[in-house]
């Protein structure tokens, strides 16, 4: 029912209007905020309170713009981008949203006035930590660059009350704690329960006669309220500012006086315990499906209430559903999202009572698909039983998809069962399951890899039957980080060095950096670059000692490794290489003033159900406080493992870096972003052939990167013939000792046990094939230590990393998707 709008007060008609943009003028909204928002007094506040109330001031230079938006966007009704993804990493608010408003001064001389430090503000943020890693980084990084290059659109997600896990160690293993981000308030957000959806869950199917015409609708048996919370997302300095809908889910009675009268209480709240576990908490899990009814649960809740928000709430009256298409793009960010498909059917056929065939026209031109993985264990099903059990009409509506599909396939090349087997969307071993990626493939208008040799790998690979089916299909879009907080935030001192020497457009013209590369040559320039590399070193020690009592070497090469722990990533490699230079020098063949002094740090979260690899992390702090402890390596090898590895953290850590660990086997990391990253930080890479590095290798060019390791076609061939890691152990005496040495119990007090089954895996089975470009990584590590003695040609080809590397920033890959995918155009 429409809602009756207030009458307006001539002050009203007025557009909504910042504060001025002086100093004073912000120190006294500042106070304002502190006084009738928080209720305190300056003199009387914490310094939680006084970071709310700048947090707060800041939005109130930022909303006129937000609600300017949103009525353009809605007057206009152009052709929107909805983003859906289940994670958002989006890192601390507060200085990326001072950066683009362009208050990052005023806000500093405003708060000095105050005797306010803004530092220890900036400390108070705990970052939404609503994602896993890299997929929920780009998410991130997405919608930052569509703020930025104004194109209509809105991000769709989850509302997670504990994002992903705080990680701590306890003798060397990792113990997750909670993350309770919203415990201190959430400044950022506006609650507009108002506007809640009611999503239906179980339940049964009915048909019925509508006027002669069969239909179907269904009938739920319980269902949730999806409370929408607001965000802002601005870009950067254009007075533009998106939104981002974050959904949280309530018990539809959240309080039944009448149970609670009887004295039930707790019958009475075990309704709203029940629906909001849904919105509960994060999945840790990275790279592979986590099969839980909670799960699904999770995905439905938060793509139907942002279908049915955008379509009650975006769509001018009157709107004619078959120009759907023209008016909006659902991307599905990995197959999370896919159970869209259906509901968008189910709206369209069952509640606006359209033609099937119309509905299916409509839906298919509306979805595109992105595809984050190669790993086959990593491609989403979901039993037919629970997808059927909670979502009965949805379950018929893939059935009636698929047998449509597969009726397609047969008449193009006719009865091959094996084919149409193979192709279903239905798998019927080892249980009949929905297969996600197969029903997105099918449903969207492109489908998407990441970077071009996995998107390559997809076509060719993992859904090689479609695209013979659909070769229009299927394009590549390769991954991009944000400039503006993986460039500007995270290395204000490198910013201002480029700046000074080309000017400042490269923040949304990334490849202007291009202009860099002459001063490569210039040695008044390297000298500065070096300086900036020195400075960023001290500061992310400052951070470390700060944060976890790690001490980093003084002029150490800083050789770093952050990522998600999984076996595909290959930290184990690295683990050996630290093990390699640890064992030359004790057993003597090595003499400790001969190592170039360097620092490794890893960083690295486990899926906590991920057995593996949280004993890789155990033996990564093992081997650390082994080596670190011992002096006859003279402190020229540490290992550093700082616990709880964040956006925070790696905005600290990356512009410090030396050396940028990007190992996995090739052909199993879809893109990577961390690579981008470090590449634009003025970190060499030292990396196999995969995903993005092969772009990044190209770019920065061979003489600038150190290349190792197997090709993504030998590994296919070794893995055909049969790979048998001994054979490398037996041929190579240093994998031998290095591996011994680890199994001897050196790093578990003698115990030989404790890494035993670390070992034993490498040994018998080692799927990611570490063992097989050992020989291959070690000697590349060695270039890397010859390569860095020469700190003048090192600081040069840093910087051509950086002057080459601006392809990678996420407004190019925007750009990519608006030309290959969205066809929409930014709004003037
Ligand atoms: C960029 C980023 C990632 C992704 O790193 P990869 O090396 O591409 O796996 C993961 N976590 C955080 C916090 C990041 O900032």
């Amino acid at each position: 029912m429409p809602e009756s709008r207030p009458a307006s007060h001539p002050l009203a008609l007025a557009p909504v209007t910042a504060p001025p943009r002086t100093a004073d003028a912000f120190a006294r909204r500042f106070l304002h905020n502190l006084n009738f928002a928080r209720g305190v007094a300056l003199s009387a506040s914490s310094a939680s309170d006084r970071y709310l109330a700048l947090a707060h001031t800041v939005r109130d230079y930022l909303t006129a713009h937000w609600l300017e938006d949103v009525r353009r966007q809605k007057e206009t009704q152009a052709k929107a981008v909805c983003y859906l993804s289940a994670e958002y990493l989006l890192g601390r608010q507060l200085d990326n949203d001072l950066l683009a408003a362009g208050l990052a001064e005023i806000a500093a001389e405003a708060l000095a006035s105050c005797g306010v430090d803004l530092d220890e503000l900036r400390d108070q943020e705990v970052e939404p930590g609503l994602g896993n890693g890299g997929l929920g980084r780009l998410a991130a990084c997405f919608i930052d660059s569509l703020a930025t290059m104004a194109v209509p659109s809105i991000g769709y997600g989850i509302r997670y009350q504990y994002g992903i896990f705080r990680q701590t160690f306890v003798d060397g293993q990792q113990v997750e704690q909670p993350d309770a981000w919203l415990a201190l308030g959430s400044p950022w957000e506006f609650a507009r329960p108002e506007d809640a959806q009611t999503i239906g869950f179980g339940g049964c199917t009915e048909t019925y006669d509508d006027d002669g015409v069969e239909r179907s609708r269904w009938v739920p048996a319980w269902n949730v309220q999806a409370v929408p919370y607001n965000y802002m997302v601005p870009g950067f300095q254009n007075g533009r500012v998106n939104t981002l809908r974050l959904w949280s889910a309530v018990a539809t009675d959240a309080f039944d006086l009448r149970i609670f009268n009887s004295g039930d209480y707790e019958e009475a709240v075990r309704a709203q315990t029940f629906a909001e576990n849904i919105s509960k908490v994060l999945y840790p899990e990275d790279s592979t499906p986590q099969g839980k009814e909670l799960r699904l649960q999770q995905q439905y809740f938060f793509v139907a209430a942002s279908l049915h928000d955008f379509l009650d709430t975006m769509l001018s009256d009157g709107f004619d559903l078959a120009a759907l298409p023209e008016r909006v793009v659902f991307q599905l960010n990995d197959t999370h999202p896919v159970i869209a498909v259906p509901e968008l059917m189910r709206v369209l056929v069952d509640e606006r009572r359209l033609d099937w065939d119309d509905a299916w026209e409509i839906t298919r031109r509306c979805f595109a698909y992105t595809c984050h993985t190669l790993l086959p264990e990593a491609l989403e099903v979901w039993p037919v039983e629970l997808l059927g059990r909670l979502l009965p009409r949805h379950l018929e509506i893939i059935y009636r998809i698929n047998d449509e599909f597969l009726d397609s396939v047969r008449e193009r090349f006719g009865d091959d069962e094996r084919l149409v087997r193979d192709m279903s969307i239905i798998a019927e071993q080892p249980v009949r399951s929905v297969r996600m990626a197969y029903l997105a493939t099918v449903a969207g208008a492109k489908v998407n890899g990441v970077a071009e040799l996995h998107s390559q790998l997809l076509r060719d690979r993992v859904l090689h039957d479609f695209d013979v089916f659909f070769p229009e299909k299927f394009t590549s879009v390769t991954n991009g980080v944000t400039p503006r907080r993986f460039l500007r935030l995270a290395n204000p001192e490198l910013s201002s060095l480029i700046t000074a020497a080309i000017g400042d457009g490269w923040t949304t013209d990334l490849e202007r950096l291009r202009e860099l590369e002459p001063y490569a040559d210039d040695a008044e320039f390297r000298a500065a670059f070096a300086e900036v590399k020195a400075a960023n070193k001290r500061r992310a020690g400052e951070t470390l000692r700060a944060r976890d009592g790690i001490d980093i070497g003084d002029g150490h090469l800083l050789d770093v490794m952050v990522k998600r722990l999984h076996e595909y990533k290959r930290q184990m490699l690295k683990v050996l290489h630290v093990v390699t230079t640890y064992e030359g020098v004790v057993s003597g063949r090595v003499a400790a003033e001969d190592l170039v002094p360097r620092t490794v740090i890893f960083g690295a979260k486990a899926a906590p159900g991920y057995a593996m690899a949280k004993r890789i992390i155990h033996l990564i702090n093992a081997v650390g406080e082994v080596v670190n402890a011992d002096t006859r390596l003279e402190g020229r090898l540490q290992v550093v493992f700082p616990p709880n590895y964040t956006v925070t953290l790696a905005e600290r850590v990356i512009p410090a870096a030396d050396l940028s660990e990007q190992i996995s086997l090739a052909g199993k990391e879809a893109s990577g972003t961390g690579n981008m990253k470090f590449a634009l930080n003025g970190a060499l890479t030292i990396g196999t052939d995969d995903g993005a590095n092969v772009e990044i290798r190209e770019l920065v060019g061979d003489e600038n990167f150190f290349l190792f390791g197997m090709s993504e076609p030998e590994v296919s061939d070794l893995a055909a013939r049969g790979y048998r890691p001994e054979e490398f152990v037996q041929a190579d005496a240093g994998l031998r000792r290095a591996i011994d040495l680890i199994a001897s119990g050196a790093f578990a007090h003698g115990d030989r046990s404790v890494f035993e089954p670390v070992v034993s895996n490498l040994l018998h089975e080692d799927r990611f094939m570490v063992l097989a470009d050992y020989a291959s990584y070690i000697s590349a590590q060695e270039r890397v230590d010859a390569a860095y003695a020469d700190q003048d040609a090192w600081i040069r080809s840093a910087i051509l990393n950086v002057a080459r590397t601006g392809f990678f920033s996420s407004d190019r890959s925007i750009r990519d998707y608006i030309d290959r995918i969205w066809h929409t155009p930014p709004l003037a």
